[in-house]
C-alpha cells in the first residue's frame, strides 16, 4: 500500500496545542487495508473533556477574541482555513484513505468539498441577524441571534473530513466554540485539521478536538452541563442516548443525523443502462458505507429482469483493492466489527431466501475487503430489506404500481435520503412528495449542496445541517421589547 506520509499529529488539541491526555493512555489507529496499526493517539477521557471544554468556554467568554469578531474577521479565517485545507488537500486525503481506507481520489475530493462548505458558511458570518417586529401596544420589537455558546460536535468514521466541516462552519459562523470529538477510527485526519486551525489564526479555545471512544469521551461530551448544544452524527442507538444525556443534564440542544435504508425507485421508463450504473453508483460508493446509501432498490417489473442481469455485470466488474492504486473503485470496510456485521446480514439474506445474483464472499485474505453483492428477489419482510448493513450490498425489489411502492418504500422508521428516476414529471412529484423522507433526488442520487438543507424524517435524526436553516440550531433568539414614550 503506498503512502509516504508521515503522522504528525496524535495527540489532543486543546487550547491551541497538542497535549497528552491526563491518563497518559493511547489507543492504536488501524489500516482497514493492511490490518496494520498506523499509530497510536492520545485517549480522551472525562478529565480531558472537562479541560477542552473548560477551554472553549473561556474562549466564549472573552467575547472580543471571538463572538463578537467583527463579522467579517470571522468569516476571513474561516476562509483562511478552507484555502490551507486545498493547499494540504493531498496530505488529507492520504491520511484518511489511511485510516478508513476510502479510495484516495475520493478522500481527496472530499477536502475540497469541505473546504467548500467552509467558504458556504464564511459567507454567513455577516448576515446573521433579527427582525424588527410590529406589536399591539407599540413597543419597539427587535429580535438579536445570539450564539449558544459551547458546542459539542460528535462525527462518525465514514466521512471525517467533510462532517468536520458540516460540523464546524455553522458553529463558527454564528460565534459558538467547540470540542469536537471525532471517531476512534478516524482521528488523524481530524487533528491535522485542527492544526490548520491554529495556522489560520483562530484563537485559542475555539475548536478542540479530542480524540477517544464513544462510551467515555463522547458521552462525557453529551453529559457536559457547560456544553450548550451537542451535533451529533451516527447510528440511531447512540443519538438516542445523546437525547437521553441532554435531558437528564442541561436540556442542551440537539442535532442528530442517524442512519438510513433509503429507497431508490425505478421506473420501466428509464434507460436502463444508465439506471443500471446510477443505481450502482448510489449503493456501492464507499463500499456501502453512507448513510444515505441506496440500500433499497426497487424496479418495476417490466425491467426487472433486465435489470438483475446488468447490475451482476457491473458488479462484478468492480475494481477492489489498494485504496492509493487510482484503478481502485473500492476499498475496504472500515474495519473488522463492521466488515463481519456486514458478512452476517449478507448469511441472513441467503439463509432468509433472497437469489444471490453476485459477489457475498470476503475478497482476498488481507484487509476487511468484501465482495460487491447482489440479492434478487427480495421481499420487504426480509432482514436485509429492513436494517441497514452500512456495506456493499444490493437489495434489488421489484414492484408494479406506484401507490404500492410508495407505501412499501415508507414502511420504515428511517427516513434520509429517496430517489425516483423516471421520465414522467407527474410520477417523479407525486413520489417526492408522498416519501417521508429529508432529502430527494429525480434522476440523479446522492448530491449533496453546501446550500441544500440536509437532515431526517422519522429516526433519520432531528434537524438539519447545510443550508441557511443549519445556522438557527446554533443560535438562541433573544426578543428585546422597548417602550417608548410618547413625545
Ligand atoms: P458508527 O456505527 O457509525 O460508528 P456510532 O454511533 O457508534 O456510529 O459512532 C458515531 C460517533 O459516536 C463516534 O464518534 C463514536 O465514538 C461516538 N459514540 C459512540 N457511542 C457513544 C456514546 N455512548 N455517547 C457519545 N458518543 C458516542
Amino acid at each position: 500500500m503506498t503512502s509516504k506520509i508521515k503522522i504528525k499529529y496524535t495527540q489532543l488539541f486543546i487550547n491551541n496545542e497538542f497535549i497528552d491526555s491526563e491518563s497518559g493512555k493511547k489507543f492504536p489507529v488501524i489500516n482497514p487495508a493492511t490490518e496494520e496499526e498506523i499509530v497510536q493517539v492520545s485517549e480522551g477521557l472525562k478529565e480531558d473533556i472537562d479541560k477542552a471544554v473548560k477551554a472553549a468556554k473561556e474562549a466564549f467568554a472573552r467575547g472580543s477574541e471571538w463572538r463578537n469578531l467583527q463579522p467579517t474577521q470571522r468569516a476571513g479565517l474561516l476562509n483562511k482555513l478552507a484555502d490551507l485545507m486545498e493547499r494540504d488537500a493531498q496530505q488529507i486525503g492520504h491520511i484518511q484513505t489511511l485510516e478508513n481506507g476510502k479510495p484516495f481520489a475520493h478522500s481527496a475530493g472530499e477536502t475540497h468539498m469541505a473546504a467548500g462548505v467552509l467558504r458556504y458558511y464564511a459567507g454567513w458570518c455577516d448576515k446573521i441577524h433579527g427582525q424588527t417586529i410590529p406589536t399591539d401596544d407599540g413597543s419597539l420589537v427587535m429580535t438579536r441571534k445570539e450564539p449558544m455558546g459551547v458546542a459539542g460536535q460528535i462525527t462518525p468514521w465514514n466521512y471525517p473530513v467533510m462532517l468536520f466541516a458540516l460540523k464546524l462552519g455553522p458553529a463558527l459562523a454564528t460565534g459558538c466554540t467547540l470540542v469536537l470529538k471525532p471517531a476512534e477510527q478516524t482521528p488523524l485526519c481530524n487533528l491535522y485539521i485542527a492544526a490548520l486551525t491554529k495556522e489560520a489564526g483562530f484563537p485559542a479555545g475555539v475548536v478542540n478536538v479530542v480524540p477517544g471512544f464513544g462510551p467515555t469521551a463522547g458521552a462525557a461530551l453529551a453529559e457536559h452541563p457547560d456544553v450548550a448544544k451537542v451535533a451529533f452524527t451516527g447510528s440511531v442507538a447512540v443519538g438516542k442516548s445523546i437525547m437521553k444525556a441532554s435531558g437528564s443534564s442541561n436540556l442542551k440542544r440537539v442535532t442528530l443525523e442517524l442512519g438510513g435504508k433509503s429507497p431508490l425507485i425505478i421506473f420501466d421508463d428509464v434507460d436502463v443502462d444508465e439506471a443500471v450504473k446510477l443505481a450502482h453508483d448510489a449503493i456501492f460508493n464507499f463500499s456501502g458505507q453512507i448513510c444515505i446509501a441506496a440500500a433499497r432498490t426497487y424496479v418495476h417489473s417490466k425491467i426487472y429482469d433486465e435489470f438483475v442481469e446488468k447490475s451482476k455485470k457491473l458488479a462484478v466488474k468492480r475494481i477492489l483493492g489498494d485504496p492509493f492504486d487510482p484503478k481502485t473503485e473500492q476499498g475496504p470496510q472500515v474495519e473488522k466489527d463492521m466488515f463481519e456485521k456486514v458478512m452476517g446480514y449478507i448469511k441472513t439474506g441467503d439463509v432468509e431466501g433472497a437469489t444471490l445474483v453476485a459477489g457475498g464472499k470476503r475478497h482476498g485474505n488481507c484487509g476487511y475487503f468484501i465482495q460487491p453483492t447482489i440479492f434478487a428477489d427480495v421481499t420487504d419482510e426480509m432482514t436485509i430489506a429492513k436494517e441497514e448493513i452500512f456495506g456493499p450490498v444490493q437489495a434489488i425489489l421489484k414492484f408494479d404500481k406506484i401507490e404500492d411502492v410508495i407505501e412499501r418504500a415508507n414502511k420504515t422508521t428511517y427516513g434520509l435520503g429517496a430517489g425516483v428516476l423516471t421520465k414522467d414529471i407527474n410520477k417523479a412529484l407525486k413520489f417526492a412528495q408522498e416519501i417521508e423522507s429529508g432529502t430527494v433526488w429525480v434522476n440523479q442520487y446522492a448530491s449533496l449542496m453546501p446550500q441544500t438543507p440536509f437532515g431526517g424524517f422519522k429516526q433519520s435524526g432531528i434537524g438539519r445541517e447545510l443550508g441557511a436553516e443549519s445556522l438557527d440550531y446554533y443560535l438562541e433568539t433573544k426578543t428585546i421589547s422597548i417602550k417608548l414614550a410618547s413625545v
